[in-house]
């Protein structure tokens, strides 16, 4: 699950080989004529390789700690900030390297780190993937919430949190749904969303190429010249908006069973590239031009979806309302009201008409190695109580836009987070359907914020939050006594 280098466009311009070109802007022109002429394609396939190693953090130079941490003043050398092949070799880990770095940052600061575990990790498994310069790592526990009944399966979800009383309560909310008889949901769209940024000398070039991008005729091709950066990577559309004389290019596309960021710059790359013969005075500002959008609050995520969109939903008998979740269907019902909807929309929420849906994504994104950053468009989720069967009953929903989640690539080969994918069934890419453990994955995210917002809701109804919370999240050590 690839890291897509920061809009630094003109790092990835100057430094990509096989990059995007950047062109003269050509004079004014006036014609308003769409080229509508089918563009040829390239004789040779764009090498992958060479826009891959520019956009990709996973084959970004890998720097080894000591030489840096050893200079006065904490300069680092230029050499070490600038790919060069020779820094881009993946160097090993030794312990002994590892362990000076740590003295030597100690030695630096002046302060302990004390309690931050160096060994027993598994450092060759994040070596040129998932995290540079290592001195250690943190523990985070993890929980266990379940059975979640959910389309007729159970699984016992993993959440990795240190907050007091999630598990918990996402385990009565798991509860209440099994007794109620499950939960089901449905994969509404599954598709990964990358959107360059261009730029041409007028408004009127730039409307040419949208309305080229949204030619019939032309997607056959453009498709074909997507699809040759992965087996996996499929084109689904591409949808245009102009800032003045600037595009916005939305790609979206399925990935298998990757989140899929990587796949689809690459893809992205390829048809920039092929598009470069017929607008050859298109400017690539930026291979990521935030209409993705990617790890930002923005309503495109929430209205059009990114990643997986599901719906979730169970009818909760009036009984176990009443037996396990401690309040009524008449209190719910009016409490998701005027809090997760009136509330949310008071305080001008984007994608936050929920109670918590966060707490439960965040963990469990942790727990199986999904980009824990991605929460912030994976929480977008509005939870619906409605009273059913003549107000005895509750039918509560979760529906949840933009779940980004991927069982290969990333974080999800490391040891402990692979294992949490395995308790759940969806380990590694799915040889039967590519696919379908990633889809599987995000079922269970949306199946498992549906537990989370029944229980904290009814606690919030019946009152029991500040209790709960007393009793199991309020830290009994004395926190003067922790000094720096
Ligand atoms: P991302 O695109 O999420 O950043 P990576 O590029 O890190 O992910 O990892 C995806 C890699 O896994 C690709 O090289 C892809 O070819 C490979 N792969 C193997 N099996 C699958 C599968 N079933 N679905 C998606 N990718 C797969």
């Amino acid at each position: 699950m690839g890291y897509f280098l920061p809009s630094s466009s003109r790092w990835f311009t100057s430094c990509s080989p096989g990059g995007a070109r950047r062109s003269a802007t050509p004079p004014l022109s006036t014609s308003s004529t769409s080229p509508r002429s089918s563009p040829s394609l390239p004789s040779s396939p764009h090498s992958s390789t060479s826009s891959d190693s520019s956009v990709s953090i996973s084959s970004s130079p890998f720097f080894v700690l000591p030489p840096m941490f050893g200079l006065p003043k904490m300069m680092t050398p230029p050499s070490l900030l600038t790919p060069s092949p020779k820094n881009m070799m993946r160097r090993p880990f030794s312990r002994r390297t590892l362990a000076k770095s740590l003295a030597a940052l100690q030695r630096m600061t002046g302060k302990s780190l004390a309690g931050l575990p160096l060994e027993n990790f598994d450092y060759e498994s994040i070596l040129g993937q998932c995290c540079e310069m290592p001195i250690g790592y943190v523990q985070i526990p993890v929980g266990i919430a379940g059975p979640l009944f959910l389309d007729g399966r159970e699984y016992m979800v993993p959440m990795a949190t240190t907050e007091g009383c999630l598990v918990a309560s996402t385990n009565r909310g798991c509860k209440a749904i099994n007794l109620s008889g499950g939960a089901s949901s449905v994969l509404l769209r599954d598709g990964m969303t990358r959107a360059p940024v261009v730029r041409f000398a007028t408004a009127q070039r730039a409307a040419q190429l949208k309305f080229f991008l949204e030619d019939p005729e032309n997607y056959e091709t453009l498709s074909m010249v997507f699809n040759r950066s992965s087996r996996f990577g499929r084109l689904q559309s591409i949808k245009c908006a102009i800032a003045g004389k600037n595009l916005y290019m939305r790609f979206s596309c399925s990935t298998g069973d990757a989140m899929g960021m990587n796949m689809i710059s690459k893809g992205v790359q390829n048809v920039l590239d092929f598009l470069q013969n017929d607008f050859p005075d298109m400017d690539v500002i930026g291979i990521s031009g935030n209409f993705c959008s990617d790890k930002k609050p923005a309503a495109v995520n929430w209205i059009e979806g990114r990643g997986k969109s599901v719906v979730c939903e169970a009818i909760i008998s009036g009984d176990v309302v009443r037996t396990v979740l401690k309040t009524n269907v008449e209190a719910l019902v009016e409490l998701n009201m005027l809090k997760n909807l009136a509330g949310s929309a008071m305080a001008g929420a984007l994608g936050g008409f929920n109670a918590h849906a966060s707490n439960i994504v965040s963990a469990v994104y942790i727990a199986t190695g999904q980009d824990p950053a991605q929460n912030v468009e994976s929480s977008h989720c509005i939870t619906m109580f409605e009273a059913v069967n003549d107000g005895k009953d509750l039918h509560v929903s979760v529906t949840m836009p933009s779940i980004e989640v991927g069982t290969v690539g990333g974080g999800t080969q490391l040891a402990s987070q692979s294992a949490c994918l395995n308790l759940l069934g969806v380990k590694g890419a799915n040889r039967e359907a590519a696919g379908s453990n990633a889809r599987l994955l995000a079922t269970i995210v949306a199946g498992s914020v549906l537990a989370g917002e029944l229980s904290l809701m009814s606690a919030l109804a019946a009152g029991q939050l500040v209790r709960s919370h007393m009793k199991y999240n309020r830290s009994s050590k004395d926190v003067s006594k922790i000094s720096s």
